[in-house]
């Protein structure tokens, strides 16, 4: 099997909170680029999963009065129905309670401490519990938690520590060895600047609760939650297992491509993850990739007013493919982006309703209405008018305008892209007037319009299934083609002339019927 392998991941939620837009945002942006590369013929791995150790989660689950296994396992349900609900096509779901997970863990550490990189020390400071994040003096404001401004706890711990110090000149060297390792620029050059400034070894084990991944080799100390979390990326693979499948698994996919993360926790994954690798004579990951936060100006999307707008509201109203294309359209990837319900309202009446679904009902309507239902033969090239190979050329730059693009993960303009064509296509039937040319007789050029248009189509929806994975297999199915999620050469795919005369061709409801209420 010559595919190559492609890993990408989104970071490992914290069960304590609900799936909400922003986690939905990773998940959606990690999902649109695993389905584009099983088009390309790629060899795609997609995880995504749960992040359940923590003092706040064993605090969270005695509260209720359970179990804290009992408590994440009454949750987790949340994620991953939340996920099917999104279309993500995730191919493994890790939750940090897994047996894998801490055999690799345990695994991890025994080779770290083998090694001479973690030693028993003591720390002595402040931590902040809803954040699990150590603190030192001088990085409090007012007393209080720098990052969530609520109260500090003093602790005095024996602990264990990697020599997270040891790592600054390496580390230096691999960014400027590997200048797509962090993105965008701005977040790289926030992450050479910290490493410059000098590092401090690690805190890796907590001794004051018993809910984590235990050191293997240190009674009563578990593994910090935050690194117990950066760790499933290698144990989902089946990092640590005895198992030679398990050890295949790992070999094949890892270094990951992309490790997804929001611009927050930018630091655990690009200076402390690369140097615990290091220290176990394991690969980086390519490139992390950290996108920005989403603003909300409208109202309705803002938590602060009550009425918060959670993932599953926003698809009972716009539906699933909507909400996709919604995020990915409007907020470029790796910014800060604005997001409101007018803004959303916008975009599915003006480029899902008018061009897109527009263009799939009438040209579907018309083929109905003048061949019966079945696809017109593909006319010849010599016959072609200059608008006729306009369109043939706009299809034809796509599948490479679309791939630069998605290197780089910039969604927007992917979407952009697809759209030239949909927009142009829009625009051929208005100035071709097939319903004229159905008046006066000319059945030649009838046919000639409607192909090029449904060929236009049929390599929109290709480009567009990325992000609205529903709608393109539906525009595929009512072109009588085959299962569009079967595609794994979209460039073939995309050639000229793929839709057959006489594919059998159906008209079907609205793709995104209008939405008329205003907010
Ligand atoms: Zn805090």
């Amino acid at each position: 099997m010559g595919r190559t392998p492609f890993y990408v991941t989104t970071p490992i939620y914290y069960v304590n909170a609900e799936p909400h837009l922003g986690t939905a945002y990773t998940t959606i942006a990690a999902d649109a680029i695993a389905r584009y590369r099983r088009m390309t013929g790629h060899d795609v791995r997609f995880l995504t999963g749960l992040d359940e150790h923590g003092q706040k989660i064993a605090q969270a689950a005695e509260e209720h009065g359970m179990d804290p296994q009992a408590w994440v396992d009454s949750i987790a349900p949340t994620f991953t129905d939340a996920w099917k609900m999104l279309g993500i096509s995730n191919d493994d779901f890790i939750r940090t309670t897994e047996e894998r997970h801490k055999r690799g863990v345990a695994a991890f550490w025994t080779k770290l401490h083998d090694e001479g990189w973690l030693y028993q020390g003591h720390y002595e400071g402040w931590y902040c519990v809803p954040d699990e994040t150590f603190w030192t003096e001088d990085q409090l404001e007012g007393g209080m938690c720098p990052q969530c401004g609520r109260e500090v706890q003093h602790i005095r711990e024996d602990n264990w520590f990697f020599k997270l110090s040891e790592f600054g000149d390496r580390l230096l060297e691999f960014y400027a060895a590997n200048p797509e390792f962090v993105q965008p620029d701005t977040r790289r050059n926030e992450v050479v600047s910290f490493v410059t400034g000098g590092l401090k070894d690690l805190s890796i084990s907590r001794t004051n609760f018993t809910w984590g991944v235990p050191l293997p080799f240190a009674e009563g100390h578990v593994t910090y939650v935050w690194i117990d979390a950066l760790l499933n990326y290698i144990t989902a693979l089946g990092y640590g297992s005895d198992d030679s499948a398990e050890q295949e698994r790992f070999a094949r996919y890892w270094p990951a491509d992309y490790h997804f993360v929001g611009k927050d926790i930018i630091r655990f994954h690009c200076v402390i993850w690369p140097a615990m690798l290091m220290a176990a004579g394991i690969e980086p990951p390519k490139q992390v990739f950290a996108h920005g936060f989403l603003l909300t100006k409208g109202e309705k999307m803002s938590k602060s007013k009550g009425n918060a707008q959670t993932p599953a509201s926003l698809v009972e109203r716009f539906g699933v493919d909507a909400y996709r294309y919604y995020f990915l359209r409007d907020v470029a990837f790796g910014h800060d982006g604005s997001i409101s319900m007018e803004g959303m309202v916008q975009r599915y009446n003006g480029d899902l309703a008018n061009d897109w679904g527009n263009l799939c009902s009438r040209l579907f309507n018309m083929t109905e209405k003048y061949f019966d239902g079945h696809a017109p033969a593909r006319p010849v090239i010599a016959d072609e008018t200059a608008e006729d190979e306009t369109m043939r050329a706009i299809a034809g730059s796509l599948p490479e305008t679309y791939e630069d693009h998605m290197q780089r993960l910039d969604y927007s303009a992917a979407l952009d892209s697809a759209w030239e064509l949909i927009k142009f296509a829009n625009r051929y039937i208005e100035n071709s007037a097939p319903w004229t040319l159905a008046k006066e007789g000319d059945t030649a050029r009838l046919a000639a319009v409607l192909y090029n248009a449904l060929e236009a189509v049929r390599i929109a929806a290709l480009f567009t299934a990325p992000v609205m994975p529903n709608t393109s297999a539906e525009v595929w199915r009512r072109l009588g083609l085959g299962d569009i999620t079967q595609v794994t050469d979209v460039l073939a795919a995309a050639e000229w002339g793929g839709l057959a005369e006489g594919s059998p061709v159906t008209k079907g409801e609205a793709l995104f019927p209008r939405i008329y209420d205003e907010v």
